[in-house]
């Protein structure tokens, strides 16, 4: 059975592999066509889809962006603690030249950069001693300009504070950890309409990272952003129990939004293998029509 793997990131922004290596990659798992869904940027797309172009492998331009989960999960029983957890959205199939996307790109990478300074600071404030130009160096090597935690992960990795990426997110990095802090996230709604000003597709990442503690809140959730305009739901992910899955594919089916799947490979900064997830070329297929339909749409509108 051909497969397809629409979550994945390069060293545009915290993956360790560049965006023309995944066509490579991509093509040895067996995959039929992939998604690059790089964090705030689409630096990497047009050598990614050149790679892929080459290799006979069907590319789709993506982008994965934070937004600010407080604005549809109700606060929980203290009202004035931060909401647990994190609101991502996948675009799929946008124009990798959009100004509204460039715009956010430019307001992430600094929020980014105010973040990781007071991160680093923390760590210092704990004699953890790395550098900011540490963190920027590891990934300018690169050529990124989005500076994520895992960058910071890398660097104490290097440098023998940690044993494992993982363990760095443990101790330091994660959400409530030692050196946690927020980074500023963008409106939701401002989020999708930005993925369709780029001609895309919006879909709700890894539903399970919203951390609802009922299934009524995650309904709640979906129902929110499906008022915003959002397109679909990643039903399969890494993060997702076989539960999970079967959950989430009843709610896609309930407010008819499109299911999609990816492995959120990172190269070897993240314990996934590309394409691991098996997400069904069906998939990718329904995604593609939903697409040409707006598309075709938009074109008649002209
Ligand atoms: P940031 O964009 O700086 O907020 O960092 C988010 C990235 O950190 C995401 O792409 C996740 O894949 C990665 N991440 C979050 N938690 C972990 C973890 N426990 N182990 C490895 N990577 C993680
Ligand atoms: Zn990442
Ligand atoms: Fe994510
Ligand atoms: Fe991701």
């Amino acid at each position: 059975m051909a497969t397809c793997d629409l979550h994945m990131h390069s060293t545009a922004s915290d993956g360790s592999d560049a965006p023309a290596a995944l066509a490579a990659l991509a093509a040895a798992a067996g995959l039929a066509a992939i998604a690059l869904t790089d964090h705030d940027t689409t630096a990497g797309l047009p050598q990614c889809a050149a790679a892929c172009a080459a290799a006979g492998i069907d590319f789709v331009p993506g982008i994965e962006v934070s937004a600010d989960l407080s604005a549809i999960k109700p606060a929980g029983a203290d009202a004035a603690a931060p909401v647990r957890g994190t609101l991502h959205l996948l675009g799929l199939f946008i124009r990798h030249d959009d100004r509204q996307l460039a715009d956010i790109h430019q307001q992430m990478v600094h929020a980014r950069e105010g973040r990781n300074t007071q991160i680093v600071q923390r760590l210092c404030d704990q004699g953890v001693r790395i550098g900011d130009d540490e963190v920027q160096a590891l990934a300018a090597a690169h050529g990124s300009d989005v500076i994520g935690r895992p960058h910071i992960a890398q660097v104490l990795l290097n440098k023998g504070y940690v044993k494992s990426v993982h363990e760095a997110f443990v101790l330091y990095l994660g959400q409530g950890a030692a050196a946690y802090v927020r980074r500023d996230r963008l409106d939701p709604r401002r989020a999708i309409d930005a993925i369709h000003h780029a001609g895309g597709l919006a879909i709700l990442a890894h539903p399970v990272q919203l951390q609802c503690t009922s299934a009524d809140e995650l309904e709640l959730c979906i129902k929110r952003l499906k008022a915003m305009g959002l397109d679909g739901l990643e039903t399969q992910h890494c993060d997702h129990t076989q539960a999970d899955v079967q959950r989430l594919t009843q709610l896609a089916a309930c407010y008819h939004l499109l299911p999609s799947g990816g492995s959120d490979y990172h190269g070897d900064r993240k314990a996934v293998a590309l394409g691991s997830q098996q997400v069904s070329l069906a998939v990718y297929d329904a995604l593609r029509q939903a697409w040409l339909a707006r598309t075709a749409n938009a074109c008649g509108r002209l």
